[in-house]
């Protein structure tokens, strides 16, 4: 191009000693050309310096022995090198060539990080090297050792959750070999009532206990113990090595002892108190699923007794489990073939002298088993998700019954139906019963709905809230086996309530033992509500009950819960049931 630039302007011409002349402006014009080129050069090869050395990323060019030629600012920050200290010196870089891999590199400051590396063959000075190229990707790796740790991490407490527990519990019991020397233990630690201690300290307050009870936990145990957070208020414990059940004992001794005082969050002191299942094991196989569901029955059997001590599984309670997992069974199978049914028992009045309503009490027509009765399989229907359906089957029926015995000219009876805690909590359970109310006709106003306490404190804004809605519709309420759950007077009093049910273990005790049953029916009247006497079945009791004002009596004395044919028929002939009411002064 420098040629062609001189032959034009040679071909404007000139005067003089043209030859030298044109010589001379040629070597000029040629000077010029190379100068510019080198500057062009210069400022080509700043332009790529710049772009290497203020590259975010690293680069480093090593040869096939590993020494390096080049390594640009960002790679001496990543590491922490100094260019003079590195360059013709060996690096122990691994280099893959087109593949991208990741690595950690120890900064000289100590700090270990993470690096991308990629590498591409190129020449250096007639070398054949390698370009890699670095990049620092430390603030990802840990965003995702954050993501991984949170998978298996309580929010909460940063205990392992049940996830990691299940993983490491799997690989203890791969690892466990024939020893006699060595046993374990797993226990399932559960906090007794804890929502209860959630509703009276908030929400974030009974958080703050969870923490503090994790950390009091992890303090009774030894480094080799694993523990584990499994949400809510569970927590399970792996001991592995130990000797003996002693040392279980020593460990739950301490965790107890240490529950004495109170647990101090914010400005309350709460007490806490627990339910432990204990799974011992010694060196057999085990499948880890089957340990912690044996922990976990064993807690539930002891919190069933009330809770605050620990229970040791046994062969009775696997007996059982094994049990379960056949009636568990069959319930699936007889709610598809409609075995349920309803049995009906009178409800008296004592002052009215006549039945004024009765109790639906749910029953299993088992195609072998005969009728089985409510407490051998709801327990069971509730673990496996059912109840909700399953009583359903008995509020319909009790309303379409109800229907037809205030369709038959008798004075009206009101239905009394059983209402678990589960079916209470739902979002549509107003909604529910209003459509059942719906379907068969029946006026409101003749049903009550019986709950027990314990499903009413779970959650009391939520409970109320469902409680007014239930009322609005005009249907009333009733506490059923009162006495026995978490009886707590303020709380009474805030529910819109319209009957209290003496437990029958209280009517049972009459009239010898007749403190707690006269207590009861003195609190109902002050509050006004209605009292009713679960269980009579002596006309003792009846008498006792006469005479303190009870309202409304139900029990074997009258009648056992009977099919609705025979229901129809006492209906009708009621007097001489009638006539063991005794008359007169109370
Ligand atoms: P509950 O609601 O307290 O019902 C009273 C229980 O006492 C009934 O037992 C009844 O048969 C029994 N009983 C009544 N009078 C006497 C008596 O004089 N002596 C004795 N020894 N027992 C008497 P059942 O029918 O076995 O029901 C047990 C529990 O099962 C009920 O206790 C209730 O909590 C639950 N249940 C029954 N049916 C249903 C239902 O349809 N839905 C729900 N959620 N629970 C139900
Ligand atoms: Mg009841
Ligand atoms: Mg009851």
């Amino acid at each position: 191009m420098a040629d062609k630039q001189y032959l034009k302007e040679k071909s404007k011409g000139g005067t003089g000693d043209k030859a030298s002349v044109r010589v001379d402006k040629k070597h000029e014009f040629l000077e010029k050309s190379l100068k510019k080129t080198k500057e062009e050069l210069k400022a080509s090869e700043e332009r790529f310096k710049n772009i290497i050395e203020k590259n975010a990323d690293g680069i480093i060019v090593i040869d096939s022995d590993g020494v390096v030629h080049f390594i640009n600012p960002a790679s001496e920050a990543l590491f922490g090198l100094e260019k003079k200290k590195i360059l013709g010196k060996s690096f122990g870089l691994p280099i893959v060539e087109g593949e991208s891999s990741e690595m950690t590199v120890v900064h000289s400051d100590g700090e270990i990080l993470w690096v991308e590396l990629r590498v591409v063959e190129s020449k250096w000075e007639d070398k054949s090297v390698s370009l890699v190229s670095v990049r620092d990707i430390t603030r990802r790796k840990r965003a995702e050792e954050q993501l991984i740790h949170n998978a298996f991490h309580s929010e909460l407490t940063d205990l392992p959750n049940r996830a990691l527990f299940m993983d490491r519990l799997g690989q203890f019991c791969e690892r466990m070999e024939p020893n006699e020397d060595s046993s374990f233990a797993l226990l399932f630690v559960d906090i007794d009532r804890f929502k209860v201690i959630n509703d009276s300290i908030g929400l974030t307050a009974g958080n703050k206990v969870l923490v503090t009870v994790a950390k009091m936990l992890e303090s009774c145990l030894s480094k080799v113990d694993t523990i584990a957070h499994f949400g809510g208020d569970e927590f399970a414990i792996l001991m592995e090595n130990i000797k003996d059940l002693g040392g279980v004992m020593q460990v739950v001794n301490r965790i107890q002892s240490n529950l004495v005082s109170p647990v101090k969050v914010d400005s309350h002191e709460v007490y806490v108190s627990m339910s432990i299942g204990i799974r011992f094991g010694d060196s057999h196989s085990y499948d880890p699923q089957a340990l912690v569901r044996d922990a976990e029955n064993a807690m539930h059997r002891i919190k069933e007794k009330g809770g605050g001590a620990y229970q040791i599984f046994d062969q009775e309670m696997h007996t059982r489990a094994v049990n379960n997992v056949q009636l568990e069974l069959e319930i699936r199978r007889a709610i598809e073939r409609e075995e349920f049914l309803v049995y009906y028992q009178p409800i008296v009045s004592l002052s009215e002298r006549r039945i004024t309503g009765f109790e639906a009490l749910i029953r299993w027509q088992h195609p072998e088993r005969g009728i089985v009765s409510p407490g051998e399989f709801l327990p069971i229907v509730n673990e496996i998700g059912m109840i909700i359906p399953v009583c359903e089957i008995s509020l319909r029926a009790a309303c379409r019954q109800n229907r037809i015995w205030n369709s038959i000219g008798l004075p009206p009876i009101y239905a009394s139906v059983n209402i678990s805690a589960v079916q209470f909590s739902q979002n549509d359970f107003a909604d529910s019963v209003a459509r059942i109310l719906k379907d068969t006709g029946l006026d409101p106003g003749l049903l009550v709905l019986e709950l027990v306490e314990d499903s009413l404190i779970e959650d009391v804004e939520a409970n109320l809230k469902i409680l007014h809605e239930v009322r609005e519709m005009g249907i009333r309420i009733s506490i059923d086996d009162f006495g026995t759950g978490y009886s707590s007077l303020s709380y009474l009093k805030r529910f819109p309530l319209n009957t209290i049910k003496i437990d029958r273990s209280f009517v049972m005790e009459l009239p010898d033992d007749s403190e707690i049953v006269s207590a009861i029916i003195t609190m109902g009247k002050s509050l006004k509500l209605k009292v009713l006497a679960e269980g009579v079945e002596t006309q003792e009791q009846l008498n006792f009950l006469y005479n303190f004002g009870c309202d409304e009596i139900q029990g074997y004395l009258f009648s056992r819960p009977i099919p609705a044919e025979e229901f129809t028929e006492l209906l009708h002939k009621s007097d001489s049931l009638l006539s063991m009411i005794p008359t007169g002064d109370k």
